[in-house]
């Protein structure tokens, strides 16, 4: 497997892959790899004959007070990781090639990436599809996998590449949980052992609220009351936002009509985790 920081030398190879008529799967990712990262990596090599994962801590989807510092990099095991489960190449580009001077573009997409994470995070989603659009660029892939975990950020990927005719095929892939059904995220690293144990709750209270539709609730308020009351009891838990939106658009919806997406960022401690639950009716 190839590792470099060298954007000439990754460009160069996918130019060779395409000319020997290899499709190439995509995994931009920050590193810090969990199983999560890794059932992305194995859906692309099932999906395409090339398979390279990024790594790059985005310093322009950080706000000021965020992460960024000590955003957990573990490079050397990520490599074995992805490599294990069939990776080509893992491209680690540093800051200042992604913006090197002169750097004068960002790529924004209205609506669907201002509320959610969009209103609490601002910038977040432009340092995103801005990364995503110059990563697309230098790779070319035929696809690029994104987890459903981040709903929001599926969404306004998919968004800008329909916008600019990118010619990528945006793939989504489920969200993996711990047993207790945490979803799988690299801040988890951050919980002590009692935010790691009421963390639990998120996706207890995403499901009761499926539940509860389930039983015939169609009034999202109602929904997003019982994840409020679920976790609210927790000492260490902190609800930052939850929402119920169209999973394609995230326009607020109040009255399920087929489907909703619960979508949900609590503080664990000082740790915010996010996660979503498809709210639709079983067959
Ligand atoms: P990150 O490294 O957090 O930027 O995530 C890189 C990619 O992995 C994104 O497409 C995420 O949605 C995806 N991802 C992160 N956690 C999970 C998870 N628990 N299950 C599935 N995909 C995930």
């Amino acid at each position: 497997m190839i590792i470099t920081d060298s954007e000439k030398q990754i460009s160069d190879l996918c130019e060779e892959w395409r000319k020997e008529g290899f499709s190439i799967g995509f995994v931009p990712t920050m590193g810090a790899l969990h199983d999560g990262h890794l059932s992305l990596v194995k859906a692309a090599a099932e999906a395409s004959d090339k398979v390279i994962v990024s790594i790059f801590v985005n310093p322009s989807q950080f706000g000021a007070e965020e992460d960024l510092d000590k955003y957990p990099r573990t490079l050397e095991k990520d490599c074995t990781l992805v490599e294990s489960v069939g990776a080509c190449a893992v491209f680690t580009p540093l800051s200042s090639s992604v913006y090197p001077d002169g750097f004068s573009t960002t790529v924004s997409v209205s609506g669907i990436s201002e509320g959610l994470c969009g209103a609490v995070r601002p910038g977040h989603f432009d340092g995103v599809t801005t990364v995503c659009a110059v990563l697309f660029g230098i790779v070319k892939p035929d696809i690029a996998i994104f987890g459903k975990k981040d709903a929001q950020q599926l969404a306004v990927i998919k968004r800008m590449v329909s916008d600019l005719r990118l010619p990528v095929e945006i793939v989504a892939a489920p969200i993996l949980r711990e047993p207790d059904g945490l979803a799988m995220s690299s801040r988890n690293k951050y919980l002590s052992v009692d935010e790691r144990e009421q963390a639990s709750l998120i996706r207890i209270g995403l499901t009761a609220a499926s539940n509860l539709f389930q039983k015939g609730e169609r009034n999202c308020s109602e929904l997003r009351k019982m994840f409020r009351l679920t976790v609210e009891d927790a000492s260490l838990l902190n609800v930052q936002y939850v929402d119920t939106v169209d999973p394609d658009t995230m326009v607020r919806v109040e009255k399920v009509q087929n489907s909703v997406l619960l979508a949900v960022a609590v503080f664990a401690g000082k740790t915010r985790l996010i996660d979503n639950i498809l709210i639709k009716s079983e067959v």
